[in-house]
């Protein structure tokens, strides 16, 4: 079967490998037989894994569905009675994640940090110590829409000293930036398989500790179909998933997983970084601005500010670039023209050297001056 090759450059889904692809196409199974459950068993571990958890210690629980219904999960899950939430706000990730509590009626602390600088630890250091009855903090780890990097490891150490542990929304990270949750005191983290794993859509995981889930059977239960102690006690019990899972998303993670210890995290890092450079260089090159400092950058995303030229007109720029088989994505900035490129998924340097000889041209046929203002 012969696959039309897109290169995308949007913050997941990502490109993804022929053999994923193809990996979905299973004669029908019911998901109820053992032969599935004897699918996600290992599946869960290797979760687990790539986050260098013991598997006795943490344990990955699956959902079906996009990536966001992890950060509904977790958050609402795991706050027991008389308990406050801390979230760090810096950027649209941890914005939606206050607004789902918001939506749950939740206690909630919320800290505004900078778009675009580290957050100040001092500040998450004295709410903590304020607020002896904040239950979890929260951070994302890499705020998809800046490509802010946040210093988890340090707000989890935070955290544990104050007797509160951490929740990380990992999702654009897992699976492409190393990740130990011993090192960065991680207690949950969460992805989707059509993000670092390079798997389809439709299958999201939280990766957490054991022990505080079980302690989360007696915590308010505040959604029926999101709840993170239901689905993980009936894996526990049954090897399944509560309501009816995403068969063929789970047959290409199963094979996406396959690859992604075959590439090996290390090289699989050092070819998301590869995959930077080459987008810093064409940046460079073509005089573009970057809403970030590149110091606090995860180096995943880059996020472009639109360039000052009357001729400058993102959908055109986009029409062209993807009927050319490359996708470029809009930016996440209230108030701030920009568009991002991300370094996810099946690409290398070459894709993106292709890409910004398609940019330039889309520049020139708009008429944009070269380097550009
Ligand atoms: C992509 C992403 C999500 C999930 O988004 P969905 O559209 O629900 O898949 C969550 N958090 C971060 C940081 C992301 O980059």
């Amino acid at each position: 079967m012969d696959i039309k090759r897109n290169v995308l450059l949007n913050p997941g889904p990502s490109t993804t490998t022929d053999t994923v692809k193809l990996a979905q196409i299973v004669p029908d199974i019911c998901p109820r037989e053992k032969e599935f459950a004897d699918i996600m068993a290992p599946m869960r571990d290797d979760l687990v894994r790539i986050v260098h958890g013991d598997t006795k210690e943490y344990t990955a629980v699956l959902f079906c569905g996009s990536g966001t219904i992890c950060i509904d999960i977790a958050l609402n899950s795991l706050l027991d009675a008389g308990k406050k939430a801390l979230i760090i706000n810096n950027g649209a990730y941890s914005q939606r994640a206050c607004d789902i509590c918001s939506y749950y009626g939740m206690p909630l602390i919320e800290q505004k940090q900078p778009l675009d600088e580290k957050p100040d630890l001092q500040k998450i250091e004295d709410t903590l110590k304020e607020n002896p009855d904040i239950g979890y903090v929260y951070v994302t780890y890499h705020e998809t829409g800046t490509g802010l990097l946040n210093p988890v490891r340090e707000i989890g150490a935070l955290a544990h000293r104050y007797g509160a542990f951490l929740i990380t929304d990992t999702t654009s990270a897992y699976a492409m930036i190393p990740i130990n949750v011993y090192d960065d005191n991680i207690d949950f983290c969460m992805a989707s398989a059509q993000k670092g794993i390079m798997g389809m859509t439709g299958l999201s995981y939280i990766i957490g500790r054991r022990d505080i889930i079980e302690r989360s059977k007696s915590f308010p239960k505040r959604s029926y179909y999101c709840n993170l102690y239901m689905q993980y006690e009936y894996f526990e019990k049954t090897g399944e998933m509560h309501f009816t899972p995403p068969v063929q998303t789970i047959y290409a993670a199963r094979q996406a997983l396959k690859e992604y210890f075959e590439e090996g995290e290390d090289a699989k890092w050092a070819r998301h970084r590869r995959v930077m450079n080459a987008i810093r260089k064409g940046i460079d090159e073509l005089n573009l601005h970057e809403a970030l400092r590149r110091e606090v950058q995860s180096g995943l995303v880059a996020a472009i500010d639109y360039p000052e030229d009357p001729n400058w007109d993102f959908a055109k720029i986009h029409d062209y670039c993807y009927e050319r088989g490359f996708t470029i994505y809009p930016g996440k900035i209230d108030g701030r023209g920009g568009f991002r490129l991300c370094a996810l998924g099946a690409i290398d340097e070459q894709d993106i050297v292709d890409f910004w000889k398609v940019f330039k041209e889309a520049l020139e046929s708009a008429g944009v001056k070269v380097p550009v203002r």
